[in-house]
């Protein structure tokens, strides 16, 4: 059979035209032809095996806005409540905000130091990622 609408040759059983990505005529369930496989969230081109589709835009769309942690607050945070680990809780390292309230317990509040400093080295630069690694900000 030949696709409708650029007139390239199918295999029988194809449902969509490889050449044009137009549904085949009379294939069940084909999508329309001139729409793009819906872009995921990254913005990636279709996943391995996908039908090619004509019109469907490659993967050069601007990446998705990363939203950048305060430094100035993570290092508040670690300084007044580190003991209890939210500044790790708000760069999202939540494992070691846990450790850090545990710690804190075990010790009867001397672990807290460890919270304490970590809000310093934030506020300084030493420490100036989140649990992403996206760069802080000012
Ligand atoms: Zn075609």
């Amino acid at each position: 059979m030949f696709c409708r609408n650029c007139g390239a040759q199918l295999s029988t059983g194809d449902s969509i035209c490889y050449r044009c990505g137009a549904a085949a005529a009379g294939a069940p369930g084909a999508p329309p032809s001139g729409y793009g496989a819906p872009p995921n969230a990254h913005g990636a081109p279709p996943a391995y095996g996908a039908p090619p589709v004509y019109g469907a835009a490659p993967g050069h769309g601007p990446l998705a806005p990363v939203e950048q942690k305060s430094k100035i607050v993570a290092g508040i945070l670690g300084i007044v409540l580190g003991s209890l680990g939210v500044h790790r809780f708000y760069l999202g390292f939540v494992g070691i905000g846990l450790l850090q309230i545990l710690v804190t317990a075990v010790t009867c509040g001397a672990g807290g130091l460890w919270g304490f400093i970590e809000g310093i080295l934030l506020l300084v630069g030493s420490m100036d990622r989140d649990a992403r690694g996206v760069p802080l900000k000012d």
